[in-house]
């Protein structure tokens, strides 16, 4: 028995059935250096998921290592009842790259509490319990996050108290919309929008909540622009929108610092988690003063901004800004998608390729019709494995293989990655 077998086993008697790990044999990993990382038996996988799309710079980054690592021989965790040097200054640094005026900062452990915090300041701003989310969406696990989850393998309840309605929009490749160019596809949701509204009792909805780009749902892009057509219907009847840029926020898009600039809208609220700490627990929301302070009664997050949360937050963002990784993001994830379509772009079984940055997704689908067939995503998450090379999976479908590379990934491990996939889906063909 490997040492991976006995921890898989005690694995799967300490915890939930439903927390599996991704492959039919798991891999345990021991240690990680830049775009890869080494299991218990030594073997060594090119890194292409991040811990879901988290590990944002490279493993054991240097930076951010020696930051966490001289902030914990100082003081790990203070409280938000006394001021520490990190947890503000990375605040003014968020503050001023979110790009919303007079912004405040709330910190908290995870994305799913970064959203329900977002929930609370826009029902209570907008004193209604209505919300919007988008169909196929993904927001977090906690009882508010999953009832705006549109997803039925991820949201496994709605009755959190919230009036949810869903949007068309995001996923595209099967709906009634997936004929339709960019314009007619933003008009056609547009109207799907107004026709909510018009069915709830108009002019009391507090908020839309939206990812820029549907991480969970498949990595799903919207036109250029989309949320900036929504924003206009939805200003006209005072309600917020929030951003989730808990996957594409931090460059991952590329040339962009967050998903929500590529639709010309400044968002209400944003919220943050995931790459933002490179890995350390570190999650938030940013909102416009007038909205953050509709909470009236003290209210903090034990663990939020901690200092050494904070330390690896203020590492991460000040090596993303001064490498200019965001650039670096689009020229490899064009790298990577080139490479893809060059490769697999004659494979009848691949519905799509697509991807925005360093966020990039392969669509598997039965040769004949588009319908999703995640067998083939799975085998390509397994023969990438065998290979070296590790992946993510997603999509409403289970039919979606989701890469997102370090922001700092070189050409050569771009193209190793390249090879790896060509490689396996060549096997399956
Ligand atoms: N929003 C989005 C877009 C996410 O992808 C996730 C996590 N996958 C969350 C929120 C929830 O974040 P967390 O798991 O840190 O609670």
């Amino acid at each position: 028995m490997t040492m991976t077998n006995d921890l898989d086993e005690r694995y799967r008697s300490v915890f939930p059935s439903w927390l599996s790990p991704l492959y039919a044999e798991p891999i345990s990993i021991e240690r990680g250096e830049g775009s890869y990382v080494w299991d218990l038996e030594g073997e060594r996988y090119l890194d292409f998921f991040g811990g879901v799309l988290t590990t944002m710079i490279g493993h054991n980054q240097p930076d951010v290592t020696a930051a966490v690592q001289a902030q914990a021989a100082k003081v790990m965790h203070t409280s938000t009842l006394y001021l520490n040097q990190p947890m503000i200054e990375l605040a003014e640094e968020i503050a001023e790259v979110s790009g919303i005026p007079d912004a405040r900062v709330f910190f908290t452990a995870s994305g799913s509490e970064a959203n329900d915090t977002a929930l609370l300041l826009a029902t209570s701003y907008r004193k209604s319990n209505q919300v919007l989310a988008m169909r196929n969406s993904y927001h977090g696990r906690s009882f508010t996050t999953q009832a705006i989850t549109s997803h039925s393998s991820w949201s496994s309840t709605s009755t959190s108290g919230l009036d949810v309605h869903f949007v068309q929009g995001g996923y595209r490749l099967r709906s009634p919309f997936r004929d339709l160019d960019d314009d007619a596809f933003t008009q056609a949701c547009c109207d799907d929008l107004e026709q909510i509204l018009d069915m709830t009792s108009a002019g009391s909805v507090a908020a839309l909540i939206a990812e820029p780009i549907q991480g969970v749902g498949g990595f799903a892009i919207p036109p250029d622009g989309f949320f900036g057509q929504f924003q206009k219907i939805l200003q006209n009847r005072d309600i917020l929108f929030i951003s989730d840029e808990v996957q594409t926020g931090w460059g991952r898009t590329g040339e962009h610092f967050w998903g929500y600039q590529a639709h010309g809208v400044t968002p209400d609220i944003l919220t943050f988690a995931k790459g933002v700490g490179n890995g350390a627990g570190l999650a938030g929301v940013v909102a416009r003063a007038d909205v953050m302070d509709t909470i009236k009664v003290a209210s903090f997050s034990t663990f939020g901004g901690n200092p050494l949360a904070a330390a690896a937050g203020l590492a991460t963002l000040r090596h993303v800004r001064a490498n200019d990784l965001q650039t670096n993001a689009k020229r490899m994830g064009e790298r990577l998608r080139n490479g893809l379509h060059a490769g697999i772009g004659d494979v009848p079984w691949i519905g799509e390729v697509r991807g925005r940055g360093l966020m990039l997704a392969i669509e598997t689908v039965h040769d004949d019709s588009l319908h999703p067939d995640p067998s083939k995503a799975l085998a390509i998450a397994e023969g990438c494995k065998a290979r070296g090379l590790l992946v993510g999976k997603g999509g409403l479908y289970g039919n979606v293989v989701r890469m997102a590379p370090m922001l700092n990934s070189t050409e050569s491990e771009i193209d190793e990655g390249v090879a790896a996939l060509v490689a396996t889906i060549e096997a399956i063909a």
